[in-house]
């Protein structure tokens, strides 16, 4: 049977994919998001799905112990991974923001110092080489950078942030977000970076 809590883990995802959409850090089908239930138990969203018309309903329960069902987010490795890994890990965004794109297609990460929000909200950031979408390889790489740092940039790809919920989470996202445009103001006015 649903708790009260899971029902609300439900509603805030249904809610942070909604504005990852609005705020174009993903567009339509991509990314992923995801939040612990238990000790043992995830909530992520469905293989596929528009994120900014997700049903609460259609969000999928994985246990860490166990492979992901079918329905489950192309990227459902790297979710499970990362709570394996990561105690501290309650909540994850996947995203594609397209400033970050921009920057990390030219192998850098934003740096936090650029803001003193940065600093505060994304203090490290990891940088994860190419690897194959919803590979295991993916996965690892993810697991073992989100152990180091809440943010890991995935060249060519996007970025995964943790949080002590969704909302710090999606929070991270957009802090990242932020730098990278500020980076690449920096660059087309000539700046180094
Ligand atoms: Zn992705």
């Amino acid at each position: 049977m649903e708790t009260w809590t899971e029902a609300l883990r439900r509603a805030e995802l249904v809610a942070v994919g909604a504005t990852l959409v609005r705020r174009g850090l993903v567009r339509g089908r991509e990314g992923n998001l995801s939040c612990r239930l238990d000790a043992r138990t995830i909530l992520l969203t469905p293989r596929g799905a528009d994120k900014g018309r997700l049903a609460a309903p259609d969000l999928v329960r994985c246990r860490l112990d166990e492979p992901p069902p079918a329905q489950a987010s192309s990227e459902a490795l790297a979710h499970l991974a990362v709570y394996r890994r990561c105690p501290a890990a309650q909540a994850l965004v996947h995203a594609h923001p397209p400033d970050l794109l921009a920057l990390a297609g030219r192998g850098l990460v934003p740096d936090p110092g650029l803001l003193d929000e940065g600093l505060a909200i994304v203090p490290v950031i990891e940088n994860v080489p190419p690897l194959p979408p919803g590979s295991e390889r993916l996965a690892e790489a993810c697991a073992d950078a989100l152990a180091r740092a809440p943010v890991a940039v995935l060249r060519r790809h996007g970025v995964f942030c943790s949080g002590a919920d969704i909302w710090q989470a999606l929070q991270r996202v957009e802090v990242v977000e932020l730098l990278a445009g500020i980076a690449l103001s920096e660059t087309w006015r000539g700046a180094e970076i």
